[in-house]
Order: structure tokens, then sequence, then C-alpha cells
């Protein structure tokens, strides 16, 4: 299984040794489950049979998987849809409390507007107050998100180099089944498979 003279550093040999490829390749299973069940169609009961697909990854597979791609930031069109949200939530509670003062101008002008002018101020000043708070709610909000937005846009061309540098790392793996640790050719110490990430993300000079 193992090229010329290639080892573990722990147990210093090559019989319990295989590329981390490999065993993530193999420990990737295919699978498809038929189940059955019921489903109510029009107010009666139905037998129906549902089929799933999907891929697992056996035990050790799994904890030596390649790390993933980092994901894509959003653009500056989710803040846009979220800035439309906020602004119609906005006028929705306006409205509201613009209907509900307007409406009840004649039922409250009689008992309380006549003997106390100046109460009418009332339902406008919780109007401007609303109109002032809901404005600094949408302008923190769009401030925060394109600050966000931005920040991740930046740093993402970094931080997917840092991940291509990771996984040309991980291609060059092997595992030792004796001692369960990784280990790239020509190092000397093994490293356990809990420590994977952080030494696939570690800066270049550790590697010896
Ligand atoms: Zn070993």
């Amino acid at each position: 299984m193992s090229k010329s003279g290639l080892v573990c550093p722990k147990c210093g040999r090559a019989d319990a040794i295989r590329k981390v490829t490999s065993i993530v390749s193999a420990g990737t299973t295919q699978y498809q489950s038929v189940g059955y069940g019921t489903a109510d169609i029009e107010g009666e009961t139905h037998h129906v049979d549902t089929l799933s697909y999907g891929s697992e990854l056996t035990g050790l597979a799994n904890r030596l998987s390649a790390p993933r791609r980092p994901g894509k930031p959003s653009d500056f069109g989710c803040a846009a849809v979220l800035l439309t949200m906020r602004v119609g939530m906005s006028l929705v509670v306006l409205v509201v409390i613009g209907v509900v003062s307007f409406c009840s101008l004649p039922l409250l002008y009689e008992s309380v507007y006549r003997a106390n002018n100046w109460l009418i101020l009332v339902p406008i000043l919780i109007f401007a107050g609303a109109v002032i708070r809901l404005l600094w709610w949408i302008g923190s909000n769009v401030v925060r998100e394109v600050g966000t937005i931005r920040h991740n846009r930046l740093n993402y061309p970094s931080e997917v180099e840092r991940w291509e540098r990771a996984i040309e790392r991980w291609r060059e793996l092997y595992y030792c089944y004796r001692d369960d640790g990784i280990f790239i050719p020509a190092q000397t110490r093994l490293i356990p498979v809990e420590q994977l990430r952080a030494f696939l993300y570690a800066p270049e000079k550790k590697k010896r």
C-alpha cells in the first residue's frame, strides 16, 4: 500500500497507513431508502411509498473529511430586500397609528379634547415619535448590514485562499490505523485526528 520508505512517524511502520483521500472516498456511501407512509388526500387516508437518496460518510471518513469551501458572502441585494421589508413594516405601523388617531377624533372630541385642547397633541406626538423611532431602526440596520456584507466580501478571497492551501495539504495526508493519527510524508510528528483542522489551517511555517 505504501510507497518506498513511507512510514508512520510514530510507530515507524508502513503496514497500517493509508492515504486519507482514499479512506474518505471509500467511506462515502450512496444510499437509497424506501419507506412506507400515509398521506391525507381530500379527507381520505392513502398509503404511499416514499423514496429518499443521499450520501453518508462512515465514522472515520467523516473524521478525516476535507474542510469545506467557505460559503459565498451574500451580496447587497440581500440588504436591499431587508430594507424594503422594513420600510413596508414601518408604513403599516404608521398607517395603523394614523387611522386609529383619526377615527378616535370624533369619539374623543366631546369627552376629552373640548375640555383639554392640548390633549389633541398626544396622537400627533405619538405619530411623530413613531416616525423617528422607525427611521432610526431602518437606518441603523442598513448601516450594520452593509458593513457586515462589505467586511465579508473583503475577507472572502483570503478565506478561499486559506481553504485552498488547507485542501492542498489535506490531499497529501496519510493516516495510521494503529495510532489514529495523520501525517504528511517527511513530517516527524504524528498529529491526532482531533487536531486535523487546526493542522490544515496552521501557518505554513509549522510545516516541517
Ligand atoms: Zn503508526
